[in-house]
Parts: structure tokens; C-alpha cells; sequence
């Protein structure tokens, strides 16, 4: 029997990747650091402007990257939205970080940039702000905060790639380079893809000599192949974290059309704005905000509901109708692992968006109209 049920994902291939891959096993150089990989950093440096780039196996392994690089000891602070995924978190807690949850914002799941003051002690070492939606979190803020205390600043781009802040000076800036550190993510289900895959951006040049160490198991491989050392050896902790020519193959089809996919899923995120505000506003449900100071890299399009009931309600009207909507994150002072560890602070919005956010399917390949016409029809007090 054919499965009519429409995704919440669906991968989209260009065409290109196995070709790619092939071509990375024919030139015999199948582990990390050859051709596909080196193709894919200098689109990014040169495209995003970001110092230096590194592919990693996923952004949760750049993330840890991130927090090898700033040197995150025990009992160190790391301010961070607590509705985000595990990985922001576990990356610092795996080095003895403590975990410091700021709320998100009222109009927007990102971090409520004006509670950091407040949540800033001697012992803190950095903020990690979520750019959540590919929407950016307000730069200039937390970028002035972390001037004033001298913390570090590592942008979890996982959904921004291709997205952009523009702030007090006028410059339109990618996202993931403005902090010290940017982590994006290709996983299947973000915009451009590589199955698992991830990359460091490292802004900051003081990171770049010691990032190629780490990323290569704490060793000067890199500088040896280029001949900057006559010998390579262990030189500092690392682990591997670069992910091989096969998946950077697959990405750089990925690359070659980002203007393609972008455009496609920006019309498919329009389509939904334009065709379901009113019936939002009717059914008291909310739709993304884009502050004036941010684009929108149409990752994921997101209704906020006034109750759980209501979201539940709409998940079973639309599963009856064979389209999958998915809620998100359950912000992690409430999860399993973390809410007795938690200090009891109230975060009202991160539970709101816990409780009464949902995904609409947005891929490639969606025929988005056929969800729209099922929205349409749903009425909240029937
Ligand atoms: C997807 C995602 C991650 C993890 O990315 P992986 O590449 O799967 O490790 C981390 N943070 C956020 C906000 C994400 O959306």
C-alpha cells in the first residue's frame, strides 16, 4: 500500500552527490582533510567571510570542538537558552561546565539577550546563544555583554546557515561570524545536508592554529602537509572530528545548489505567511517573528499555540488528515537528565515554547499548497 502521509522531512538530494562520491573514491583519498573537504571550507570562508572553517562529523562535535578551544574547566558557567537540543548543553557539560539557562525571549524562542546581566557571576565563561529557526538573537547585546565581563561567545548556528544579522553598524553579517565560534549542522534534517556532518567557523584567529590540532586528534597533521613542520606527534587533547572525503563529497553537491534550495524553501516558508496569517490571527495562534535586525533562512516555519491542548488538538486534526507536525525541544531544566540539577529558577517562555510550539513540514520536495488548504479548514472551538 502507498504511504500518502505527508513528512514533517524529507531529505532532498541534488542529483550530484553519489557522482561526487564516486569521484572521492576513485582519487583514492577516502579519509578526512583531501579535495571535497578543502572545496567545501574555502566556499564558506570565502562565500560567509568566516576566518577559517572546519567540517566536522556533526555540529555536536563542533560544539565540543568549541568548548575544547575555549578551555572550559570545572565548575566554569556557560550561560545558554534552555529550549534548545542537548547537544548546546552537553558539549559543555562533558568538561565539568555548569549550565546557566537564560529564558527565551516572549515574541521568540531565541535568548532573552536583556536577562544576561543578571545571570553573570565571577565564574562565568561564556554564552552560547541558539539561533533558533535560523533567526538571529540580538548580536550587538550579547556580543556588548560579553566585551564588558571578557566572555566568550559561541554561536550554535546549527539552523542559521545562510542566515544573517544586521546590527547597529549597518553591516549585514552572517550568522555564526560573529561570535568567536560558530557550530553549524548538515544534518539530514536542517537545509543543506550530509546525512550527520557538521562545521566549525573560528572568528576568532587566536583558535585557528590550535582548532587544527584538536580536530586532529591533538596532533600538527595539518601543518605537516604543509609543510610547516618536518615531523608530526601529539602536541595538545583532541579527538576526531573531521569527517571523511565520502561525506564531504556529499556535501559539496549539497553546496553547489544552496542558491536553489534556499530559494525554494524561502517560497514554500512565504507561501505558508502569506496564506495562514489571517487564520492564525482568528485562531489566536502566533507565527515566527523576524526582528528588524534578522533574515530568514526559511529552516522551519512554527506555530505557537495559546494552550497544549490547543497544539494537541491540531497535531490529531492534522495526522487525520495525513500530514505529520511535529513539536520541538523539551527545554532541558525540565528534562530527565537535568531538572534536579536545575536551581529552580522559573523560565515562563521556554516552557511556553515547550509546551505550545509546532513545526509545519517544510522540504524541498513539499507540496505545500495541500497542507495549506488542510490548515485552512481547521477551526480552534470546533
Ligand atoms: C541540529 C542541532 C544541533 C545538533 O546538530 P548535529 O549536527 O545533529 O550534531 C545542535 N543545536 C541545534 C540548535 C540544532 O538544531
Amino acid at each position: 500500500m502507498e504511504n500518502k502521509m505527508i513528512p514533517f522531512n524529507k531529505p532532498y538530494l541534488t542529483g550530484k552527490e553519489t557522482f561526487y562520491i564516486e569521484d572521492a573514491v576513485a582519487t583514492g583519498h577516502i579519509s578526512g582533510n583531501g579535495k571535497y573537504t578543502k572545496k567545501c571550507q574555502n566556499f564558506f570562508e570565502s562565500v560567509y567571510d568566516f576566518k577559517k572553517c572546519l567540517l566536522t562529523t556533526s555540529c555536536t562535535d563542533a560544539l565540543e570542538m568549541a568548548a575544547l578551544l575555549i578551555n572550559i574547566q570545572a565548575g566554569d558557567e556557560v550561560i545558554l537558552p534552555s529550549y534548545t537540543f542537548v547537544s548546546t548543553a552537553n558539549a559543555f557539560v562533558l568538561r565539568g561546565a555548569k549550565l546557566v539557562f537564560a529564558d527565551s525571549r516572549k515574541d521568540h524562542p531565541g535568548l532573552d539577550e536583556s536577562q544576561l546581566e543578571g545571570l553573570i557571576t565571577p565564574k562565568t565563561k561564556a554564552i552560547v546563544p541558539v539561533h533558533y529557526a535560523g533567526v538571529a538573537c540580538d548580536m550587538d547585546k550579547i556580543m556588548q555583554v560579553a566585551e564588558k565581563h571578557n566572555l566568550f561567545v559561541i554561536e550554535d548556528a546549527a539552523q542559521a546557515i545562510d542566515s544573517f544579522y544586521t546590527g547597529q553598524d549597518g553591516v549585514k553579517k552572517p550568522l555564526g561570524s560573529i561570535g568567536h565560534l560558530g557550530a553549524f549542522s548538515f544534518h539530514e534534517t536542517k537545509n543543506i545536508i550530509s546525512g550527520e556532518g557538521g562545521m566549525l567557523a573560528i572568528n576568532d584567529s587566536q583558535f585557528i592554529e590550535r582548532a587544527e590540532i584538536i580536530w586532529e586528534k591533538g596532533t600538527n597533521r595539518s601543518a605537516f602537509f604543509r609543510g610547516e613542520v618536518d615531523k608530526y606527534g601529539w602536541v595538545d587533547v583532541g579527538s576526531s572530528f573531521l569527517p571523511s572525503e565520502i561525506i564531504a563529497a556529499f556535501l559539496w553537491a549539497q553546496i553547489e545548489n544552496i542558491e536553489k534550495i534556499q530559494s525554494r524553501r524561502k517560497l514554500i516558508w512565504d507561501s505558508y505567511r502569506d496564506k495562514i496569517s489571517i487564520w492564525a490571527r482568528k485562531n489566536k495562534i502566533q507565527l515566527p517573528v523576524l526582528p528588524a535586525y534578522a533574515t530568514n533562512n526559511a529552516h522551519m516555519f512554527y506555530l505557537v499555540f495559546e494552550t497544549e491542548e490547543h497544539r494537541r488538538k491540531f497535531i490529531a486534526y492534522m495526522k487525520g488528515h495525513d500530514i505529520l507536525t511535529v513539536f520541538h525541544y523539551i527545554s532541558l531544566h525540565r528534562s530527565e537528565f537535568y531538572k534536579t540539577k536545575h536551581e529552580g529558577k522559573a523560565l515562563p517562555f521556554s516552557d511556553k515554547y515547550t509546551n505550545c510550539l509546532l513545526r509545519l513540514p517544510l522540504f524541498f520536495e513539499l507540496d505545500v499548497h495541500s497542507v495549506i488548504d488542510k490548515i485552512l479548514m481547521y477551526e480552534s472551538d470546533k
